[in-house]
């Protein structure tokens, strides 16, 4: 007891973060995850000694349940592949486990666990009763056929169903899976319960129990939360230039809205290079490109000759703008392009994508006082409207686009609204890092005090 009361409360975070490094070796995108939140919550930690009482920061750092699992299918050729396939059901404090579904080769342990836990404090950013939960497999969907991503899909959720529920935990996309992959997720689930449980997965199409607004709403959601900082700032985004990367759904959507209040977007690009339209990107050719064909973002020449394309994604962060909304994937955003980004004059960073920013990115941006919108609020959007999904499936109803557009922004609003007053109750004034942070953590954290061991 006299060892416990002479530790301080920063050698609590310092203990954690190493605990976490320690017992998931090699797993750098979830150290990165752990030190950004406890870092930057550190003077409110040690503010509350109730935290280490009830060993909360042990408890959070370590999810719930981890599966992970084989998934064996065919491709067109009869050859057998094998994949593997994950869902860390992270943190259900506040609510069932929900959090997307990434498909993509990177994928492995070190990222669905930074993806859950990121996750558990954006769920309680949105103010619904929803936990934190992230899955996927290291399967690449792109170059295969439409029966060959089915396949895959079918094999992948006749383990996941076992897990997965209304009332348990709530699949949606993230990269790689988009509409036509939740379909055929939603397909075998229903096939194997034998039920139409609406809830037990979100991003659904429309006439099969899907919100209105969900594709759009990551993006949408990005783009009012921009705008909110905007406001304070007595500015818009009436022609101001910004550079988006990524060209999937967050990109898209952020894109257009962005364009519809008056940006310029100059820039977008996907996984091989970076497109330059200093007219401002048209957009329809985009969407074309990317979700009509699968084809990639090079193409946009052909229809533009007068475009610039760099063959390095990273790129599109050299150039000139207001405002960078990187909507691809994770530390896409190195010191180097935060120095890039500040001396061509960047104010707001906001992150549509998860953890694009690297930690000395995030402290070059605020020593130089670009305003960053951490991912956790600024891409909150898309689950708080799959919550609102959940609600409507609850309900056996279906809201308008206009309704469900008008909770986003209010959603997008108060999150913003909260961390910025909890940035500045702590004399943070700006450091909307912090004040997510807090927000979220003070919420799960209080939740699981409240549960008792569990
Ligand atoms: P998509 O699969 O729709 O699009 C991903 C885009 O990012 C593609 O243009 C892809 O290019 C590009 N990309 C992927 N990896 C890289 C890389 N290493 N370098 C450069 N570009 C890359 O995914 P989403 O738009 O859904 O997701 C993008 C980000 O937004 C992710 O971080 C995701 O976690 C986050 N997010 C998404 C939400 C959603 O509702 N969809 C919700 C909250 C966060 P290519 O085509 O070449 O692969």
């Amino acid at each position: 007891m006299k060892e416990y009361l002479e530790r301080t409360q920063e050698e609590y975070v310092d203990r954690i973060i190493e605990r976490v490094i320690v017992k998931n070796p090699g797993e750098t995108e979830f150290h990165q995850a752990v030190r950004e939140v406890l870092e930057s919550i550190r003077p409110f930690i040690e503010a509350h000694p109730e935290y280490e009482e009830n060993a909360i920061l042990e408890r959070l750092t370590e999810p719930e349940r981890q599966v992970y699992f084989r998934v064996p299918w065919t491709d067109d050729k009869g050859r057998i592949r094998v994949n593997r396939g994950y869902r860390i059901e992270f943190n259900s404090a506040l609510g069932p486990y929900k959090g997307g579904l990434r498909f993509h080769p990177t994928v492995y342990p070190g990222i669905m666990k930074f993806l859950a836990f990121e996750q558990t404090f954006k769920n309680a950013l949105t103010g619904r009763p929803i936990g934190g939960g992230k899955g996927g497999s290291d399967f690449d969907p792109k170059g295969k056929s439409d029966a060959e991503v089915m396949r895959f899909c079918q094999s992948f959720m006749t383990e996941l169903y076992r897990h997965i529920g209304e009332k348990t935990d709530i699949p949606a996309g993230d990269i790689g899976v988009g509409a036509r992959e939740i379909g055929y997720l939603f397909g075998q689930y229903k096939r194997i319960t034998n039920k139409f449980e609406a809830g037990a997965l979100t991003g659904k199409g429309i006439n099969w129990g899907g919100s209105l607004l969900r594709t759009e709403a990551t993006g949408y959601g990005l783009v009012y939360i921009v705008n909110e900082v905007l406001k304070d700032q007595g500015e818009s985004f009436e022609g101001k230039k910004v550079v988006i990367s990524g060209s999937g759904n967050a990109a898209i959507y952020a894109a257009q809205k962005a364009i519809e209040l008056g940006a310029i977007v100059i820039a977008m690009s996907d996984s091989d290079g970076a497109v330059y339209d200093p007219q401002g990107i048209d957009l329809d050719t985009v969407i074309e490109i990317k979700e009509g064909r699968r084809g990639r973002i090079v193409e946009y020449l052909e229809v533009h000759p007068n475009a610039d394309y760099e063959n390095k994604s990273k790129n599109i962060w050299k150039l000139d703008c207001d405002i960078a909304l990187p909507c691809a994937t994770q530390n896409e955003i190195d010191i180097d392009e935060a120095k890039e980004l500040v001396k061509n004059g960047v104010k707001i960073v906001g992150e549509g994508a998860n953890m694009p920013s690297t930690l000395e990115a995030i402290e070059y941006f605020q020593i130089n006082n670009v305003v960053l919108i951490p991912a956790k609020a600024a891409n909150a959007g898309g689950v708080a409207t799959s919550a609102l999904e959940m609600s409507q499936n609850a309900m056996w109803d279906s809201w308008t686009f206009e309704e469900v557009d008008k909770k986003l922004k209010e959603i997008m609003t108060n999150i913003y609204q909260n961390i910025k007053i909890t940035a500045k109750e702590y004399n943070k004034e700006d450091d909307l890092v912090f004040g997510a942070n807090v927000v979220g953590f003070q919420k799960v954290a209080n939740a699981m005090i409240s549960q008792g061991l569990v």
